[in-house]
């Protein structure tokens, strides 16, 4: 039976990350993934490293100190992850979403977040694509964006290269215990001796929380996204309209039309070959990864209103991801105190991508040193935070099993 300091479970940007950390502080660590790299959530979503849509408090201070080490990543991987940071615009469309769009960059400007609010006209002449029917937006010289796969690709052959062992294709089973401690983890091919376990399965995290005795409050949260041919540069840097940060985090302030139930809150982005993103969705209908021709019409509707050259550029495919959603929309990090060895790196929700650096080097340090040097008060991210009645509620409240639409 092999055996391994650290055992990471799930190959996505996530479990890559720590990994990475990991193996170059030292570390011996395995990574189990049962199908491949970005097979997951990592390889079914957005590019953008945006700082502007998280929340004003912890989840900006995370983004803040995660976007610093990006521009260290890209020179230290072996693969180019297409790092620019080429700033980032919410579009704002009515006098009412500029007053609370307001309050909402003040906030962030307090944590050191450069941003700021940017009339019509200025906004057109950073986006001549925008339509004339907006107020304004704001403007974050600071987001920025990554190629997604190539960057858990690049953490995932750093993790190699400083000396990590990894098994992909190997369906982690179940997680043996002795006197509370973590002692092996059984896999599809073979066990694997280790006391320290890393839970880094994005929405499938509870299922491995079940191995131990563990209820993990993580829902799938269903996004999807049209891609088009690629076409000369359209749109610049990352744009998100203020539906969409409302869809993220006060879903019920949509209203109760279509669009609303599906959480349609408008991303755009252009890749380095030219193909245009456009999202989104926010929908809680299980595991099920399809899209759909109704969301996917309303995504586009929405689309045009704001770049209305879109409606002459064709699209060449669709496709859906879920993202980890928590209660609180944290992600759910370290040390589990119930159960020794037993750590978490999962629930990032629509941030994995942005939070991964930043959730491995955390990672690392507390199952290295038992603390973080960051100022980063990990009690608010443990989950602990969750009350067991409360995962109940939260599990009640959302359809988080099925019947896809
Ligand atoms: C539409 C959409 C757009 C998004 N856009 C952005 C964006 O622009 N910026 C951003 O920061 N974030 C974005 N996100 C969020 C981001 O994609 C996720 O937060 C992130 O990818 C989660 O990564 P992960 O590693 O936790 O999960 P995953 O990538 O899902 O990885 C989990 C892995 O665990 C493996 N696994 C599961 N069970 C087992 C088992 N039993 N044994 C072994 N392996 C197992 C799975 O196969 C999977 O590969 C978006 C998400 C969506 C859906």
């Amino acid at each position: 039976m092999q055996s391994t300091d650290v055992v990471v479970i799930g190959g996505g940007v996530i479990g890559c990350s720590v990994a990475y950390h990991l193996a170059r502080r030292g570390v011996s660590v395995t990574l189990v993934e049962k199908s491949d790299i970005a097979s997951g959530t990592s390889g079914a979503c957005d590019k953008a490293v945006l700082l502007q849509s998280k929340n004003p408090g912890l989840h900006l201070k995370m983004a803040l100190e995660s976007v610093k080490l990006f521009p260290g990543l890209q020179e230290e991987l072996d693969v180019d992850i297409e790092f620019k940071k080429d700033g980032g615009m919410i579009v704002i469309y009515t006098e009412e979403q500029w007053k609370i769009m307001e309050q909402f960059v003040e906030r962030q400007n307090k944590l050191g977040l450069a941003v700021q609010l940017l009339g019509k006209d200025e906004a057109r002449r950073r986006q001549p694509a925008f339509a004339e029917n907006i107020v304004g937006s704001t403007y974050s010289p600071m987001d920025g964006e990554v190629n997604p796969i190539y960057l858990a690709l690049g953490f995932f052959r750093g993790a190699k290269k400083y000396g990590a062992k990894t098994m992909l294709g190997t369906e982690v089973r179940g997680i043996k215990l002795e006197k509370g401690r973590v002692c092996s983890v059984i896999t599809d091919r073979g066990n694997i001796n280790t006391n320290n376990v890393v839970n880094a399965c994005g929405v499938y995290a509870p299922f491995i929380g079940a191995m131990v005795g563990l209820d993990i409050p993580i829902i799938p949260r269903r996004g999807q996204i049209i891609v088009t041919e690629p076409v000369a540069p359209l749109i610049h840097g990352d744009v998100n309209c203020a539906r969409y940060i409302t869809a993220k985090f006060r879903p019920e302030l949509l209203g109760n039309d279509e669009s609303a139930r599906l959480g349609v809150g408008l991303s755009l982005g252009q890749t380095e070959n030219g193909n245009l993103l456009i999202g989104g969705t926010r929908e809680f209908v299980g595991y099920s990864k399809s899209t759909t021709h109704r969301a996917l019409r309303a995504v586009l509707k929405h689309a045009v209103k704001l770049v209305p050259a879109l409606k002459g550029i064709n699209v060449i495919r669709s496709f859906a991801g879920l993202r980890p959603y928590t209660p609180d929309g944290l992600p759910i990090l370290g040390r589990v105190t119930r159960i020794k060895g037993f750590y978490m790196a999962a629930g990032h929700e629509g941030d994995g991508i942005a939070l991964s650096a930043i959730t491995g080097k955390l990672l690392c340090d507390v199952i290295t040193y038992g603390t973080t040097s960051l100022d980063i008060d990990m009690n608010k991210l443990s989950l602990e935070r969750f009350k067991e009645e409360d995962i109940d509620v939260f599990r009640k409240s959302h359809n988080c099993y099925g019947d896809a639409v």
